[in-house]
């Protein structure tokens, strides 16, 4: 497998002086399998510059978009995603479903005349949707498990794993399960939390690359609890617990500058060797691709 960044940051597009080296663009990432089947995941504003990577090699498009959930920093690059304006290109945007809408109604939606001048029903590409629930499919010779994740909207992470035995985890966004009422040190209470962080660690158990939510760091998630996004520190522990060779960190924060990454990754790899871990932590970065 080859995983290829096309955008990183997390909740606004960031662009500018500061965010340089790590990139401004949301979310976006290509996957392409060893037999180089294309999956995309997650239509940010990264999804723009990699549908004008996909036009300059002219191929024919007939490609899976799963997304995590449908906030607009992980859908807002498909009304500018060329590929879907050309005739006999297809995509199959797979999705979790909503409580009121489908998928469909969502991407539909996000298109009307009040907020984009074309319409999704007027591309020329062929667009279908599948809403997604929790469960284990196959997709371009890959075994993937999607899982719910902790948002404030239902959101899916996905566990790819190749005939190779090779595994790789998408996780955004999302954050540590916790008894949002508090528990009043009820151990059922408590053990609710503690179960459901469990099953995302046996999500990600072995994987050799992890690419998750951390869009926090320990000090900011202190005040920003239930917003839905990871700590450094939370996703380091729970890739350590889960015998992960590599995390590379996503959703970089709006207001994190390189200079900031690279002093957070640095804290990272001091505290991984603090705790005699071999784990290889980095953040994710545009235009890298990581190759399995
Ligand atoms: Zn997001
Ligand atoms: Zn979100």
């Amino acid at each position: 497998m080859k995983i290829t960044f096309w955008g990183v940051r997390g909740s606004i597009p960031a662009p500018g002086p500061q965010t340089v080296k790590y990139g401004g663009n949301t979310t976006c990432v290509e996957l392409r399998t060893d037999e180089n089947k294309l999956i995309i995941l997650d239509g940010g504003t990264g999804l723009r510059v990699f549908g004008d990577h996909l036009m300059s090699r002219k191929e024919k498009i007939n490609t899976n978009i799963l997304l995590s959930h449908t906030h607009w920093d992980h859908i807002c690059g498909f009304p500018f995603f060329i590929p879907a304006y050309i005739p006999g290109n297809s995509f199959t945007f797979q999705g979790p479903v909503h409580y009121e809408q489908s998928l469909k109604d969502v991407m539909v939606g996000h298109t009307q005349y009040a907020y984009f001048p074309v319409r999704v029903e007027d591309m020329a590409a062929e667009i279908n949707y599948k809403d997604l629930k929790e469960g284990t499919f196959e997709l371009e010779g890959l075994k993937v498990h999607a899982r719910y994740l902790n948002h404030p909207v239902l959101c899916l992470g996905y566990r790819f794993e190749s005939p190779r035995g090779k595994i790789f985890v998408f996780g955004t966004d999302t954050e540590p399960f916790y008894n949002v009422f508090g528990t009043d040190g009820d151990p059922e209470a408590e053990n609710i939390a503690v179960e459901l962080n469990e099953r995302i660690v046996d999500f990600v158990r072995d994987a050799d690359l992890v690419v998750w939510d951390a869009q926090y760091t320990p000090e900011d998630y202190k005040m920003k609890q239930g917003w839905g996004h990871t700590s450094t520190i939370q996703a380091m522990d729970m890739a350590m617990q889960a015998n992960v060779k590599h995390l590379s960190y996503t959703h970089h924060d709006p207001n994190r500058s390189d200079a900031a990454i690279d002093k957070i990754l640095e804290d990272s790899h001091e505290y991984v060797k603090s705790k005699g871990s071999s784990l290889k932590v980095s953040a994710a970065t545009e235009g890298v691709t990581i190759e399995l």
